[in-house]
């Protein structure tokens, strides 16, 4: 047996993405792995057990390995671990890179649940929309099991063959949901898999079993001790993950008890649901006939609950304390998911109101739903082109439902992101296939890979940087590594056969950067003989926009990224909790910039999109219509109403108070000029 101690130098230390690199590393040898941290011991090849250690920054952890590559898991271990385990690590000069790991922005929350008046509890807002209906108590269902227990070798047998139908459905359950939701939502059953395949918690359940226990308290009782241990460490993120190991655990125990999962029990009359707290999988099986929205005592606005009733448009609001449970059954109520309130039994004129209100939503909703297909053309008949932004094949497939007239900006990281080697060409190609081949017909913008900074890649450790936002980000990171942009713009020149393709570089700031990767891809469309597709630039950096003439005379389109470009011109990190009110992409700093680029793009016969959040904001887009943006490319959910939007406006008018905006000082100002 060989040991080691290391020092974690993660800026988050052994946290999510750190200690799945690292777990992933070890099982790769045969060797028995062990790390101790303190008086705690995991087992390396188990993320839960690893995240139960709860390693911080500077903590120290002694690895043990034993077995015939004992030595070799060992040194690569402590590769892994001194080259960052995927996060950049603090630099040598002493420097701190300050934390790497991609946490969901905050949501403003207010501190604590609370009683506005006896009538209106308060939560957490977790998904808009109103409903308006009679409370209904869930209840989970107590899983009653017959106990018999029988040898530790048929029990084991048992739980065995309950894991494995219990990994059927979620597979199954990842699948609809991708093609239903989308990828970041099939993310979550992707995860419940790995904790399916975690090694610690079988193993703990055998230890059970074979000291006599049944398959289903042997379960119930490794997968409470592993849930408890993360909850313990009274992290948000981490006690979010003991509910999902909860879940998980559900899942198993029905299906070693032969019980299926039919969701929730409901009563016929539609209700608004008001629960302790909700599962992933209770959530997603919701009937929306049925369910009007949701009200949890417990949860947060970034919790995997939050996510999917977003998602599947359910109003909800979490976190709204324990007194919520003692709404008795039937009570008439009014839940508003964008205020965070459920109104208990409101007088008759307010259900009146609020039943008008959900009316009117619902509507519009459809109406603009109905329309989605047209055009988006002013009053007097400008036309303005809206796309979507996507980030997998299934919301390709939404974006045509949702009436976009292709895509504006195909975000690639996710091709790259949690994997231990880059994509292939192939792997690459085949996505962009199927990609243009769901858009039939309809252009698709293929950003290259926009990583760096603050999202790292296991396959590609970083020097250590000061400020990652202003480091080796974007086309810089690409220039770096023209190995792997080599890959993608072939991959992207194969797909290019199948439909229109044009592709878009990302943080361009020089006409040397452009140019170089403009000289790349001569060099690969003359390789592949490839079709002829056209270059653009994002324009998120100031100095592309003030030197947007310059471009203009070499690329084909410009695409403004909004989100960038706001964070750029006003010096204020896009994720900064503190500074979120003030990193408007109103201010006038930023709309100038933006309408440089129209002049400069228009003057040299070039056209120009948004494809920042600000083109599916309603107070910036008659601004934008206004500076002469061509194209609004949106978030799928967004489009339909974007295009009626559009339908309302007269290009006139708008352009004149995009002239007012312009001579705004501030962003009030501004917002007052849309008002
Ligand atoms: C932007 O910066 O506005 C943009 C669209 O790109 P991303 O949000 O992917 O950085
Ligand atoms: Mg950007």
């Amino acid at each position: 047996m060989k040991q080691l101690d290391l020092i974690i130098q993660n800026p988050t230390g052994l946290h999510a993405r750190p200690a799945a690199v690292f777990v992933n590393t070890a099982k790769q040898f045969q060797a028995n792995i062990r790390v101790q941290h303190g008086a705690k011991k995991a087992n390396a090849k188990s993320v839960i057990s690893v995240l139960t250690l709860g390693v911080e920054r500077g903590g120290q952890i002694c690895i043990t390995a034993e077995g015939p590559d004992e030595d070799e898991a060992l040194a690569v271990l402590k590769t892994a671990v001194e080259n960052g385990l995927g996060d950049e690590l603090p630099g040598a000069n002493g420097h701190s890179t300050g934390p790497t790991e991609i946490k969901p922005a905050p949501v403003e929350q207010p501190a604590a649940p609370s009683r506005v008046s006896d009538s209106i509890r308060r939560g957490i807002p977790a998904a808009a929309g109103i409903a308006v209906g009679p409370v209904y108590q869930f209840q989970p269902v107590k899983l009653t099991i017959v106990e018999t227990i029988a040898t530790p070798e048929e029990e084991r047998a048992r739980l065995d063959a309950g894991l494995d139908s219990a990994k059927t459905e979620l597979q199954t359950l990842y699948q609809q949901v991708l093609q239903r939701l989308g990828a970041g939502e099939a993310a979550i059953f992707e995860a419940h898999l790995a904790i399916l395949a975690d090694p610690d918690l079988r193993e703990n359940a055998l230890s059970y079993i074979l000291a006599g226990q049944s398959a289903t308290q042997s379960w119930q009782q490794a997968v409470e001790e592993m849930a408890a241990a993360l909850a313990q460490l009274q992290d948000e993120l981490l006690a979010a993950r003991a509910a999902d190991i909860r879940d998980v655990g559900q899942r198993v125990l029905r299906a070693v008890a032969g019980l299926n999962h039919s969701g929730p029990e409901l009563p016929a009359e539609p209700v608004i649901l008001i629960a302790h707290d909700l599962s992933p999988s209770d959530t997603v099986s919701l009937d929306p006939n049925r369910v009007l929205g949701f009200c949890t005592a417990v949860g947060g606005a970034n919790g995997h609950t939050a996510i999917l009733a977003r998602a599947l448009g359910l109003p909800a609001l979490v976190g709204a304390g324990p007194d919520i449970l003692t709404v008795p059954n039937g009570a008439p109520a009014i839940l508003d998911g964008a205020a965070g309130t459920l109104s208990l039994s409101p007088d008759p004129e307010t259900v009146a109101q609020a039943q008008h209100q959900r009316q009117t939503d619902q509507t519009r909703r459809a109406a603009e739903l109905e329309a989605a297909a047209e055009p988006a053309l002013t009053q007097d008949n400008h036309q303005v082109e809206v796309v979507a932004n996507i980030g997998s094949l299934a919301d390709a497939r939404q974006a045509v439902s949702c009436g976009a007239e292709g895509v504006g900006l195909l975000r690639t990281e996710f091709l790259f992101l949690d994997r231990p080697t880059p994509p292939t060409e192939t792997e690459q190609f085949e996505v962009y296939r199927d990609i243009v081949l769901a858009l039939a017909g309809r252009p698709v913008i293929i950003r290259t890979l926009d990583v760096g900074g603050d999202k790292p890649l296991a396959y590609l450790p970083l020097p250590p940087e000061e400020n990652p936002f202003l480091g080796q980000r974007g086309v810089r990171l690409s220039l770096a590594r023209p190995d792997l942009l080599r890959v993608q713009l072939r991959a992207i020149f194969r797909a290019a056969a199948f439909g229109p393709c044009r592709i878009m570089f990302p943080m361009i700031t020089t006409l040397e950067d452009w140019r170089a990767v403009r000289q790349m891809v001569a060099e690969v469309q003359a390789e592949l003989v490839g079709p002829a597709v056209e270059l653009g630039i994002m324009v998120e950096v100031p100095a592309a926009a003030l030197i947007a003439d310059s471009f203009a005379r070499e690329v084909d389109f410009f695409s403004i990224g909004t989100n960038d470009l706001t964070q750029y011109t006003l010096a204020m990190d896009r994720g900064h909790p503190a500074l979120s009110a003030q990193a408007d992409g109103l201010h006038p700093a930023v709309l100038r910039l933006i309408a440089q680029t129209v002049k400069a793009a228009h003057a040299a016969g070039k056209w120009v999109g948004v494809c920042g959040e600000l083109a599916a904001n309603p107070q910036a887009i008659p601004l934008l219509v206004g500076l002469g943006v061509d194209e609004l490319s949106a978030s799928v959910p967004a489009i339909p109403a974007v295009k009626t939007q559009i339908r309302t406006l007269a290009w006139s008018k708008t352009q004149e108070l995009a002239t007012q905006a312009l001579a705004c000082a501030t962003a009030a100002e501004v917002r007052a000029v849309g008002a």
